[in-house]
C-alpha cells in the first residue's frame, strides 16, 4: 500500500491583496477546523501576504509555502527574497522551478539545483516542479525532459538530504489552460520520474518514497481521478486554489482517498 504523504498545495500566483488573503485563508481554516484524515495542506500566497497567511493559519492544519526564493542567504540582489527571510516569517515550504519562473524569469535547471540545495540547507520543504511543453510532448520528448529536469535538480545532492523532497509533475501545456493531463498518462510520467530518481541513487529507494503531485488545471471534477492513481500523491493547484468553494472539495477528495486507503478499499 502507498505509505507516502498526501499533499494538496495551492499556488496563488500573483493574486490576492493582504485583505483578500486574510479572507481566503480564514475561510479555509474555519472550514477545516476539527476535520480528520486531512492531507497536508499548503497555501502559497505571494510574498506580500506570507506573514498574514502564516498568522491566520497558525494552530490549524494548514501550512504556508513561498512560490519562489533566491538561493543565497543575503546580499546585493535587489528584488530577491532569501530562505532566511522565509524562515523568519514562519514559512515551511517553497515551490522551486515552477514553469512560469522557467518561462518568464530565467529559471534554469541549474538555478533549480541551487535553490533546492538552499531549501535543504535551511530545512524548508521543497516542492520541485517539472514538466514538458506542448512542443516537447508532441515530439515524444516528455520522458526525456522530465528525467533531465529531475536529474539536474538533484545533481550533487546526497540521498540522506532528500527525506522532505516533494516533486510536482506539471505539464506546461496543462497549466492554467483548462486542459488537464489524462490521469493515467500523468501517472505514467510520475512513474518515469520515480524510476529516474531511483536510478540516481544506490542503496535507498528515494524514487519510491518521494511524494509526487500532479499540477495543471486541477479542479473539483478531475481531482479524484488524479488522486486515484498509484503514483500520484496529491495536487499542486493554481486557479482552483483561489476560491474556497473549489479548493475545499479538492482537499476533501484527498481526505476521501485517505479514508478509502485506510479501509483497504
Ligand atoms: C500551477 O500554478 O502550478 C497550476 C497548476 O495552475 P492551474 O491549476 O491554474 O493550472
Amino acid at each position: 500500500m502507498n505509505q507516502r504523504k498526501r499533499i494538496i498545495a495551492g499556488n496563488w500566483k500573483m493574486n490576492k491583496t493582504r485583505e483578500e488573503a486574510t479572507e481566503l485563508s480564514s475561510a479555509l481554516v474555519s472550514a477545516l477546523s476539527g476535520q480528520e484524515d486531512l492531507p497536508e495542506i499548503v497555501l502559497c500566497p505571494p510574498f506580500t501576504s506570507l506573514q498574514t497567511v502564516v498568522e491566520k493559519t497558525s494552530l490549524s492544519p494548514v501550512a504556508v509555502g513561498a512560490q519562489n526564493m533566491d538561493w543565497r542567504d543575503s546580499g546585493a540582489f535587489t528584488g530577491e527574497i532569501s530562505p532566511v527571510m522565509l524562515l523568519d516569517l514562519g514559512v515551511k515550504y517553497v515551490i522551486i522551478g515552477h514553469s512560469e519562473r522557467r518561462q518568464f524569469f530565467g529559471e534554469t535547471n541549474t538555478t533549480v539545483n541551487q535553490k533546492l540545495k538552499a531549501a535543504i540547507k535551511h530545512s524548508l520543504v521543497p516542492i520541485v516542479c517539472l514538466g514538458e511543453t506542448l512542443d516537447e510532448r508532441e515530439n515524444n520528448l516528455t520522458d526525456a525532459v522530465v528525467s533531465r529536469q529531475i536529474a539536474a535538480a538533484l545533481a550533487d545532492i546526497d540521498a540522506t538530504l532528500l527525506a522532505e523532497l516533494i516533486i510536482a509533475y506539471e505539464p506546461v501545456w496543462a497549466i492554467g489552460t483548462g486542459k488537464v493531463c489524462d490521469a493515467k498518462e500523468a501517472n505514467r510520467v510520475a512513474s518515469v520520474i520515480r524510476k529516474t530518481v531511483s536510478n540516481l541513487y544506490t542503496g535507498v529507494d528515494i524514487g519510491l518514497s518521494v511524494p509526487i503531485l500532479y499540477g495543471g488545471s486541477v479542479n473539483p471534477k478531475n481531482v479524484d481521478e488524479q488522486l486515484a492513481q498509484p503514483d500520484i500523491d496529491g495536487s499542486l493547484v493554481g486557479g482552483a486554489s483561489l476560491k474556497p468553494e473549489e479548493f475545499l472539495p479538492i482537499i476533501q477528495a484527498a481526505q476521501n482517498r485517505a479514508r478509502l486507503a485506510a479501509s483497504g478499499t
